[in-house]
């Protein structure tokens, strides 16, 4: 057994489809056996996705993408279309900002869409989460987010952020705030069929 079997144990008996696995290569042969009947699949923005490799694998099985990694290679880029459209594909997949040890998933959007798709979206939402995600409570996540994921996410995205620019949240109302909207996923919604595949890996921030 692993270590993090409770988890996986208490994300099951809250109707998530929660599955382990030691490394990131098995979870992306997993996702693909998931998306195998997906004519599309949105993707949210995810350095776990990218960095894993799971972008391009599914971009090469030929299955629509929606994604605003992708718009921003078109000559006139529509990001609003390509979040409005993953809304309605047949799988969303994405990371998680934070996973607590109760089993809930804690995100912080600046637009919305990422947090929407995964709530409100595709029927099918899949999670690829490394364990350095794992914190103890909502608050823990949240202080989590604002400490490693935000100052790091605004660095990569050039956001002159306090994050960004002192690696400090000073809770800014800058118009390029990250942190307008926060989640907090206990339960899937009705209707809605969850996997977290759990990795055994520091993916992401
Ligand atoms: S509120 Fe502003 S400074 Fe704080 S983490 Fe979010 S974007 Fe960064």
């Amino acid at each position: 057994m692993n270590e993090y079997q409770d988890l996986i144990d208490l994300l099951n008996s809250k109707r998530f489809h929660a599955e382990f696995f030691e490394d990131a290569s098995s979870a992306k042969k997993r996702v693909i056996e998931l998306i195998a009947d997906a004519a599309s699949v949105g993707i949210g923005g995810s350095q776990t996705i990218m960095d894993t490799g799971l972008f391009d694998d599914i971009v090469s099985t030929g299955k629509t993408v929606y994604s605003a990694v992708l718009e921003q290679q078109k000559e006139k880029p529509d990001k609003m279309a390509a979040w409005k459209n993953a809304m309605s594909a047949d799988v969303y997949l994405t990371s998680t900002n934070a996973l607590t040890r109760g089993g809930d998933l804690i995100n912080i959007d600046g637009n919305g869409n990422r947090v929407a798709a995964m709530f409100f979206g595709p029927d099918t939402v899949i999670v690829l989460c490394g364990v350095n995600k794992i914190a103890g409570s909502p608050h823990d996540a949240i202080d989590r987010i604002k400490k490693t994921a935000c100052p790091q996410n605004a660095r990569r995205l050039n956001l002159p952020t306090p994050c960004a620019v002192e690696g400090v949240c000073r809770d800014c109302s800058l118009p390029e705030r990250m942190c307008n909207v926060t989640v907090r996923l206990q339960y899937p919604p009705r209707g809605k069929e969850i996997y977290i595949l759990l990795v055994n890996e520091a993916l992401g921030f």
